[in-house]
């Protein structure tokens, strides 16, 4: 890197105020070098950085070849850099918002990092309202319960990676005493999620998580206790009695996906294949779609899913299906750059969207529009709805929407309760 003066200084600032340090040592000297003859200023050095990184997440061409296409010979100094970076911004622009292509085969298995599972005592029960819900979309007033802190999965796009930064799985060494200590008012009903803050069955009943829960929802049948999963791990649901009222419901993606995204999670497969047996045993199940992906792909390998689960369930069997797709907060499109896994989960075009960055409603309500029109056979027979997603989606999409979430919230318990058998108390 040239020995220069000031400007050297300058950047040896600036740059730990950007993705610089986590660069390769190549990127590095490019990037370094540009910025000495360039004088880039703090924002400046950000943006070729977050494109730089990208690219590189993308595994597309490298920031040295749109540079070195963007060089021009009219202008020198200020005015040239001003035409170099604005060429760079639009050629990324046109890497983004291409129909996004994922190659053959699955990403690189990520390195196996084995999450250390600790036990600690928290101060309360986690119990409190779905952490992603807005005022801004219609929602279900989920009540979530982090039974266990943080995934031992690794799904690109995940926000847990926001929350949690460390491979360290926690328990709760007085979880059970917290749990059994809750008091709800009976003449409620309750639908209770354990899928956000963990996965559900990744860890089996590891320090007798699963048995809390089982008298839990024992104890109080007007309580609807999903658990979500990613996993294949069923081995305490077949092992166990398990009461009506717990419904075990899986995230899908197609195996491009789960492949390139969703890693160390079971496969499609495994996953349709775990669901089959927990319904043999006469347990409600359920299905989620979300985050589904936009990519050249998508419409054949989201209608096979579609069709395979009509094929594989009775509509009696399932309790819901829901759809979704990638909201991002500022801070996770920070960390998942800061990460830099192979990935094309930035690879998007994705617009501002009700105070996050989404698909556009024309995508969103095509992908959604498509999904719900492939279960044409069990419309009105299995639960739809849409997740984390403003109402306007709705009508478009199914055809009638709820004028609000109490409404939405009620007609969900509702139909979970009559496929579960779970006391209707409201
Ligand atoms: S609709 Fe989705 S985001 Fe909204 S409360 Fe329910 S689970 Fe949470």
């Amino acid at each position: 890197m040239p020995a220069s003066n000031s400007y050297t200084q300058k950047f040896s600032v600036i740059c730990e105020q950007t993705l610089f340090p986590l660069l390769s040592k190549e990127l590095q000297d490019f990037i370094g070098t540009q910025a000495h003859q360039h004088r880039f200023t703090l924002q400046e050095l950000r943006q070729i950085c977050e494109i730089s990184r990208d690219l590189e997440m993308w595994g597309e061409s490298s920031i040295q070849q749109l540079w070195n296409r963007a060089q021009t010979e009219s202008a020198s100094g200020k005015a040239a850099k001003k035409i170099i970076i604005n060429q760079l911004k639009t050629d990324w622009l046109a890497v983004k918002n291409r129909a996004t292509h994922y190659p053959g085969g699955e990403a690189p298995a990520l390195p196996l990092q084995k999450p250390r599972l600790e036990r600690r005592d928290k101060k309360h029960l986690g119990l409190g309202f779905c952490p992603v819900a807005s005022e801004r979309t219609r929602c279900c007033n989920l009540m979530t319960l982090d039974a266990i802190d943080n995934c031992g999965f690794d799904c690109s796009y995940c926000s847990i990676q926001a929350f949690y930064h460390e491979d360290k799985i926690y328990f709760d060494q007085s979880f059970a005493e917290k749990l059994h200590a809750l008091k709800l008012d009976p003449d409620q009903t309750y639908h209770i999620g354990t899928g956000q803050s963990s996965d559900s069955l990744l860890w089996g009943n590891k320090h007798g998580i699963l048995d809390t829960l089982t008298v839990f929802a024992r104890a109080n049948p007007n309580v609807i206790l999903e658990l979500k999963t990613k996993s294949k791990n069923i081995g305490y649901l077949l092992e166990h009695e398990i009461p009506p009222n717990i419904i075990c419901t899986w995230s899908l993606n197609t195996p491009t996906i789960i492949g390139n995204e969703e890693h160390r999670t079971a496969t499609l497969d495994d996953r349709m294949e775990a669901a089959r047996k927990i319904a043999d045993r006469g347990m409600i199940v359920g299905f989620h779609f979300h985050p589904m992906i936009h990519y050249d792909c998508w419409r054949e390998e989201y209608t096979q899913i579609f069709q395979r689960l009509q094929e594989l369930f009775r509509p009696e069997e399932v309790a819901l299906v829901s759809f979704g797709t990638l909201t991002y907060t500022k801070s996770v499109v920070k960390q998942i750059r800061q990460r830099g896994l192979k990935s094309k989960i930035l690879q998007l075009p994705l617009i501002n969207s009700d105070g996050k960055l989404s698909y556009s409603d024309e995508t969103k309500q095509e992908m959604f529009s498509l999904a719900y029109r492939s279960f044409a056979q069990w419309h009105g027979r299995v639960f739809f709805y849409l997740c984390m997603e403003n109402n306007r989606l709705w009508q478009p999409v199914f055809g009638y929407a709820y004028p609000s979430n109490e409404d939405f919230e009620s007609a969900m318990k509702r139909a979970y309760t009559a496929k579960t058998g779970a006391r209707v108390m409201a």
